[in-house]
């Protein structure tokens, strides 16, 4: 508790510290039982190739209704899981539904990769690698069908951590692919490009909500577009939320966009309709 760690600091806690530190706890406390149990859920948003309308890929996005404390976003679940540790386990329940599904779709004729979200803590674990692809092998699912998504901070991170860098090359070379997220809004080295086997960049989505109201922006995204094409990545804009939005991006080159225009994320079925349906 706050008074054993801090001793008689407790007084000069402020009220606001005390409840978030009290909230942090709970959080951890009913994960680990929502882990436990198996209470967590996984919505799926769809990707869009511009080129063929087709949807290519879903990004997997982890979903928490607590019994006790209500909807926990992934914006405050994610942070203090990372702090915990309980990020590794909410990656492996996330990694082995993203396989499972992505099999059962595969059976019924649905091509889709689904794509999962990444905490440079998972990495360090020495045996992330391995986990991977047991999982794969266990759930049958090919390494093709499976995308990872990692930050800027993780890039940055993994720069200074061979092993990190050979978990992913391992994986790599059996075939799954990385996708850089939120990219532009980290810590810009481009030196991550040459080390890291990156081959989707995904464009953070603050840049696209202003992208129709300032030049700066669009001659910003135009360049960013052109640098990932040189670098032979596929670019994709996050966040698209409007039809002009989309016309630009398609004419600045872009390959691919996600996003309410399309989808916001949605349960499985809702997916199978879209795909069929188009
Ligand atoms: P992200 O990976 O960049 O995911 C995209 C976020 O933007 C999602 O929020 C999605 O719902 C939201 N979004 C998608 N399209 C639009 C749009 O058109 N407009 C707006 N305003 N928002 C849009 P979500 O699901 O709340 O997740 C937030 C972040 O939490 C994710 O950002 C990701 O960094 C993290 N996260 C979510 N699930 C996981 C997970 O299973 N593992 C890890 N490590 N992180 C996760
Ligand atoms: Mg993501
Ligand atoms: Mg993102
Ligand atoms: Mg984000």
């Amino acid at each position: 508790s706050v008074r054993e760690a801090g001793g008689d600091s407790i007084v000069s806690l402020s009220k606001t510290t005390h409840k978030a530190l009290n909230r942090k706890a709970v959080i951890e406390k009913r994960l680990l039982l929502a882990l436990d149990q198996k209470n967590l859920k996984v919505l799926y948003q769809p990707q869009l190739d511009l080129k063929t309308g087709n949807i290519t890929a879903v990004e997997a996005l982890v979903r928490w209704e607590d019994e006790e404390i209500g909807v926990v976003a992934p914006d405050e679940l994610i942070p203090i899981a990372e702090e915990t540790g309980l990020i590794n386990r909410i990656g492996s329940f996330m990694l082995e539904r993203a396989c499972e599904q992505a099999v059962e779709w595969r059976n019924a004729g649905i091509n889709l990769k689904v794509s999962i979200n990444s905490s440079v803590r998972e990495f360090r674990d020495k045996n992330m690698a391995k986990s991977i692809l047991d999982t794969l092998a266990k759930t049958n699912c090919p390494p093709s069908l499976l995308q990872i998504e990692i930050t800027e901070k993780f890039a940055l991170e993994a720069e200074a951590e061979t092993s990190i860098i050979k978990q992913m090359r391992q994986l790599e070379n059996e075939g799954i692919t990385f996708a850089l997220d939120d990219f532009g809004t980290g810590y810009a080295s481009f030196r991550y490009m040459q080390l890291l086997p990156i081959e989707i960049l995904k464009i953070d989505q603050t840049f696209i909500s202003s992208l129709l109201q300032s030049e700066k922006t669009q001659r910003l995204i135009d360049g960013m577009v052109k640098f990932g094409k040189s670098m032979n990545l596929t670019v994709l804009a996050e966040g698209v939320e409007i039809e002009e939005q989309k016309d630009l991006l398609k004419s600045y080159g872009c390959d691919s966009i996600q996003g309410y225009y399309i989808s916001r994320p949605v349960e499985p079925k809702e997916i199978e309709y879209m795909y069929s349906g188009k």
